[in-house]
């Protein structure tokens, strides 16, 4: 395949790990071989970038892909289109609301069957822990998801019901023993509040998911954490989609005593606010909640202070008529944003405006991930041996996001309208062009990534 023969990218923005710099990255068999300086004869076909940025492919830990079962809601095929379109060139499939959901080994291969052929970008996969599945992680680990996943609070899904104190007690152990991270929706409701009344109120929404449930769940957690590094188990716990910027004090002290405990948050608790979003617009509805402006505020400094590890997309679609967008009924909408493919420019937008760099938003969409899911000797850095997943990036060109550029399944997003800078113009994945200024390659190029040490 001549895409893999030796060839050079050339420009005078590679972002590396030491910092933009002109480089000219010698790239053989899909492997980035030497960053030579931009001057440097070369003995291969070189393309010239010139001014346009070259960067590591972004790595996306949390995407609902909710295939095989509600591939009508999203697929393999539209949802790594996407990723490619957005300059990802590794995402991570979550655990729901495909059926079955991957809480057991014959799950997992299931999901594995379904994606050949479809993927577009390489795709890793978490698994689930639930009440019913404990004595079965040990199996679903072996298979080679990159560890698992467990709600506080109904998750929307009955096959995946949440976990209770004693359920987590017994998975940090087994998952310290693999060294693979727990992620947690930490959302928990102490005091089972009823159902307010919230139609299409958004408002009423938000308070109906107060930034307590958050702190009281990441406060849970860090006992548990705790409790088990007492008993020898250091496990790793993520907590997934941080909302409430409340819970930072508290991880920020356990942290400092050792606890090995992560943190992601998203493009749109960055980028949107309470304040902002009217009534009756369910897709801006999605679950902790996308809250005031303030709060919007303090995660970016928890982003500033490393306080918050990185930025998912937690891309979670589902077809119109559930997001009930004609009815406006936010209560009945199911909760989750659809944006996959923008969360570069909608990150790099904010971050320019606040003094943060590129190269701290690679690290942040890019570098941190890779590291998350044990692939940072090979994914996530522009380095020599490194594979070659690359996005070019112009980070100055303005536009508008319109529906006609989605790529995802359902041609809906709640950024419609909103201006952006930076546009994704290719993405090189394992060095190979999968998408060129709005077309994609030949065919699928990506490949399932399975827990490596298994
Ligand atoms: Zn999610």
């Amino acid at each position: 395949m001549p895409a893999l023969e030796k060839f050079a990218l050339r420009s005078q923005r590679v972002l590396t790990p030491e910092g933009i710099r002109p480089a000219t990255i010698e790239i053989n068999q899909g492997r980035i071989m030497a960053i030579h300086d931009a001057g440097s004869a070369m003995d291969c076909p070189v393309t010239d970038l010139e001014q346009q940025v070259v960067m590591p492919g972004l790595v996306d830990t949390h995407v609902h892909i909710n295939e095989p079962g509600r591939t009508d809601w999203e697929g393999f095929n539209t949802a790594t289109q996407a990723a490619a379109a957005g300059g990802i060139t590794t995402l991570v499939d979550m655990p729901l609301n495909c059926i079955p959901v991957t809480i057991t080994k014959a799950a997992f291969k299931e999901k594995l069957a379904s994606v050949e052929d479809k993927l577009w970008v390489d795709c890793g996969f978490w698994g689930g822990v639930t009440p019913d599945n404990l004595d079965d992680l040990d199996e679903l680990m072996s298979a080679g998801v990159l560890g698992v996943k467990s709600f506080l609070i109904d998750s929307g899904i009955e096959e995946f019901p949440p976990v209770k104190e004693s359920d987590i007690k017994r998975a940090i152990p087994i998952l310290a023993k693999y060294q693979a991270p727990y992620l947690i929706h930490a959302e928990l409701d102490q005091d089972h509040s009823p159902v307010p009344e919230i139609g299409n109120a958004y408002q009423s929404f938000l308070q109906s998911r107060p930034k307590h449930w958050e702190n009281d769940a990441i406060n849970l957690m860090i006992r548990l954490g705790q409790e088990a590094r007492r008993q020898g188990y250091n496990g790793h716990i993520h907590i997934v989609h941080l909302s409430s910027a409340e819970a930072l004090e508290a991880i920020s002290e356990a942290r400092n005593s050792g606890l090995k405990f992560t943190i992601e948050t998203c493009p749109h608790y960055l980028t949107l606010f309470a304040e902002e979003i009217p009534d009756g617009k369910t897709l801006f509805k999605c679950c902790p909640p996308i809250r005031e402006d303030r709060n919007r505020e303090q995660l970016w400094q928890g982003l500033k202070d490393g306080l918050i590890d990185f930025i998912v997309s937690d891309h979670s679609p589902c077809t119109p008529q559930l997001k009930h967008i004609d009815s406006g009924d936010i209560e009945k909408a199911w909760g989750g944003i659809s944006a996959l493919q923008f969360g570069l420019p909608l990150i790099w937008t904010e971050a320019r405006h606040r003094g943060m760099n590129l190269e701290t938003v690679s690290h942040l969409m890019s570098t941190a991930t890779a590291d998350f899911i044990g692939l940072g000797h090979k994914k996530g850095r522009i380095a020599p041996g490194y594979q070659a997943d690359l996005l070019i990036f112009d980070p100055e060109t303005e536009y508008e996001i319109t529906t006609d550029m989605i790529k995802h399944r359902h041609k809906i997003t709640p950024y419609e309208g909103r201006n952006v800078f930076g546009e994704v113009k290719q993405t090189y994945l394992r060095g190979q062009l999968v998408y060129d200024n709005g077309q994609f390659s030949q065919g699928p190029m990506g490949e399932p990534l399975l827990r490596e040490d298994q």
